[in-house]
């Protein structure tokens, strides 16, 4: 077992008196991993002052210096590449190659932002006298927060990390506390890879007492959030009380139409794929399918039969396809979801079990015949709980699709062009995709959901984070 420290100032600080929490295996719940200071209000407090402090020589360190080092925190993860991964599958419980994934991307993310410090930084524009010039500068906005959620901890942190310190902010970095372990191996590479002190924090602690005192701190300039929608507009409400710029990437729940002329398998796959692949604990997992009549039945059979032949298992384990939730509350959830679906007269066609003893096992579950407007279609559950959705036609699916809260990613599966772009048109979702599963995401372009699943504010990853990262100063000279 492990027992972790936070970082503040540069210094690695020790759990005070308010104690410390235990993070475990869900593949293993008697195991405890790690343990971490319950950092308090006044340590969180404590951190923002830290990184005001760091913050203007950061800000002043020539832009290809600070992406310098974000190039060496790369290489320190390729170095510890399979700890960090087992780390992640021990903490987490996706399979290792799904974690082997996730810390590629995190790794990729670092190398991309730390090209951003040699690219552009402003716009020069035709000024309106001669001997004068007119030009906009980008600047960082000083605190950024970063508060991240469970089920992406190393990729998630980074994609927030590395653009806030490419342009020059300072941080404090919250992890969710499921998973804090994962994350301190990333806070550890940029701390190796020559950050100075007190440009980047990192604090464990609850949401209540550190998350809501980075939303309320006046001192922080940007707060950037992932997680679930309740605690995403508590913290909205915090931060821009004092006119902090808040970032929101919240919940799912998404769909994947297949219509009629679908090729089975690929549309069988790419369900799996999306339902689920991350245990589907992933905020762009397929939670609904929405099949048209033509291939329905056919689609739900096979569907059911991959569903039931996919091996659970703790994710170290050679094979194993989908690894446990990951905690007994989520486990939970699942079933509660699976409970509510059966009473409201969905027929369950896969799974709606525990799968195993010693973890937070559950079997790949599959529900046909679910009402469009049932809880099960409409909640996100984030986790391997599909519901298949019928449809008429393609209006009569994009209705239903476009029929909750959430709008974060959708896809189609077919081979027909008109109909696959009028999909595109018509589906509410920030990230829209044909022949492929709703899950996975590049890195070099911009990310983020409409209506509810975020604060409609800013995008994220790729050429998007210098907007929200930075601040823009236009500037007037004349020298004639
Ligand atoms: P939570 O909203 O429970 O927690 C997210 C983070 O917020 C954690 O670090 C948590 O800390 C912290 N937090 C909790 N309460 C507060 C508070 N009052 N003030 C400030 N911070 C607080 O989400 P989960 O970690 O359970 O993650 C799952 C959710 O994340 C799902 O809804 C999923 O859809 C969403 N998500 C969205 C993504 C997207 O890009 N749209 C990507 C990935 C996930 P602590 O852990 O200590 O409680």
């Amino acid at each position: 077992m492990d027992i972790c420290k936070d970082l503040i100032g540069g210094q690695w600080v020790g759990a005070s008196d308010h104690g410390s929490f235990e993070t475990r295996d869900p593949a293993h719940v008697d195991a405890v991993l790690a343990t971490f200071p319950s950092a308090t209000a006044a340590d969180a407090e404590r951190a923002v002052a830290a990184a005001a402090e760091a913050f203007p020589g950061w800000a002043a360190t020539p832009a290809p210096a600070r992406g310098a080092i974000l190039f060496r925190a790369a290489e320190l993860v390729d170095e510890r590449f399979e700890e960090i991964a087992t780390t992640l599958t021990r903490e987490e419980g996706k399979t290792l190659a799904e974690a082997r994934g996730e810390v590629t991307r995190a790794r990729d993310i670092l190398r991309y932002y730390a090209g951003e410090g040699w690219r552009r930084a402003g716009e020069v524009l035709p000024a309106n006298a001669p001997s004068a010039m007119l030009f906009s500068k980008r600047e960082p906005l000083g605190v950024v927060a970063v508060i991240t959620p469970w089920n992406f901890p190393i990729a998630i942190p980074a994609w927030k990390i590395a653009p806030a310190l490419a342009y020059g902010n300072a941080v404090v970095f919250k992890p969710a506390s499921a998973t804090p372990l994962t994350a301190l191996k990333l806070v550890e590479c940029l701390q190796d890879a020559g950050l100075p002190a007190g440009v980047l924090n990192f604090v464990t602690g609850s949401g209540a007492a550190v998350g809501e005192t980075l939303a309320a701190s006046p001192f922080v300039g940007g707060l950037t959030f992932t997680g679930s929608h309740g605690t995403g507009a508590g913290i909205y409400r915090k931060a821009t009380e004092h006119f902090a710029r808040v970032h929101l990437e919240m919940g799912g729940k998404n769909p994947t139409i297949i219509l009629d002329d679908a090729e089975l398998g690929l549309a069988v796959k790419l369900a799996v794929m999306g339902g689920f692949g991350l245990t589907g604990q992933s905020c762009t997992a397929t939670s609904r399918v929405i099949v048209e009549d033509g291939i329905a039945d056919r689609f739900a059979a096979a569907l059911a039969e991959a569903a039931a032949a996919l091996r659970v298992g703790d994710g170290l384990d050679e094979g194993v396809q989908m690894g446990p939730a990951v905690s007994a509350d989520q486990l939970a959830t699942d079933l509660d979801y699976i409970a509510i679906g059966k009473k409201d007269g969905a027929e369950l066609l896969a799974g709606g079990g525990r799968a195993g003893a010693g973890g937070h096992f559950l079997q790949p579950t599959v529900f046909d015949h679910v009402d469009a407007g049932s809880r099960l279609a409409q909640d996100e559950i984030f986790g391997p709980v599909v519901g298949i959705v019928r449809a008429r036609d393609l209006d009569d699916a994009i209705a239903k699709a476009n029929s909750v809260g959430y709008g974060l990613a959708a896809s189609v599966v077919t081979d027909d062009l008109r109909r696959a772009l009028t999909f595109v048109d018509r589906i509410e979702a920030g990230v829209v995709k044909v022949n492929e599963p709703t899950t996975g995401l590049a890195l070099q372009a911009p990310f983020g959901g409409f209506k509810l699943s975020s604060a409609n504010t800013f995008k994220e990853q790729g050429p998007s984070a210098i907007e929200f990262y930075t601040r823009t100063k236009t500037v007037y000279v004349t020298y004639g």
